[in-house]
């Protein structure tokens, strides 16, 4: 969502650099997990000051103008309920996000490449159900080879995720800082032992 330039009456205060709003859709729910929907405060505080945002947690530090002080928000609601796509975007982030960070062959975190399970070279095309993440050492191995042919086993059948499942897929992921009038709007794996 994007917010209208405003006046530049705000002057960047102290320590206010690094206190982003959570942003929540008009059910409470976070706008998105993964990236964890966050607005940067000068956005946080356009929004509440053009009446789009209901503000429902604030820091302690303010910004000021000539005529006001507001206290810089720490969880906005959305007064419009932003309906979600209907299509998990294909993305480089969206498919690491679906295989979890994963190598689809051997299982390993870190660096990862893209591999085309069918090669281009054999016909292979770039989409959900013919790209996976793999390591490095995985994606040399495989070359331009097929899955038979390298004696390559993939963890799951790779195809298209919904929106919702990227979501819940996203909520194992926590970033490494929350703060703490977050926590009653995330549910950081809360439902998996259900
Ligand atoms: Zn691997």
């Amino acid at each position: 969502m994007q917010i209208a330039p405003q006046p530049s009456f705000i002057r960047q205060p102290a320590g206010a650099r690094d206190r982003p709003a959570l942003v929540l859709n008009a059910d409470y729910r976070p706008l998105s997990y993964m990236p964890l929907s966050l607005w940067p405060w000068q956005e946080a505080v356009k929004a509440a000051f053009l009446d789009r945002v209901v503000v429902i947690s604030e820091y302690d530090e303010v910004v000021r103008s000539p005529s006001m002080e507001i206290r810089i928000p720490s969880v906005v609601v959305l007064k419009d309920y932003v309906r979600p796509a209907r299509h998990a975007a294909f993305t480089r982030f969206n498919l690491f996000l679906r295989d979890e960070f994963a190598c689809q062959y051997c299982g390993s975190r870190g660096e990862m490449t893209f591999d085309h399970v069918l090669p281009r070279a054999r016909g292979g095309r770039t989409t959900w159900d013919n790209v996976v993440a793999a390591c490095g050492p995985c994606n040399l191995h495989k070359g331009s080879k097929t899955l038979r042919q390298a004696g390559m086993r993939l963890r799951k059948p790779p195809q298209e995720p919904s929106p919702g499942e990227l979501q819940n897929i996203g909520r194992k992921f926590p970033p490494n800082h929350l703060h703490d009038s977050w926590m009653d709007f995330l549910y950081w794996d809360a439902e998996l032992d259900a």
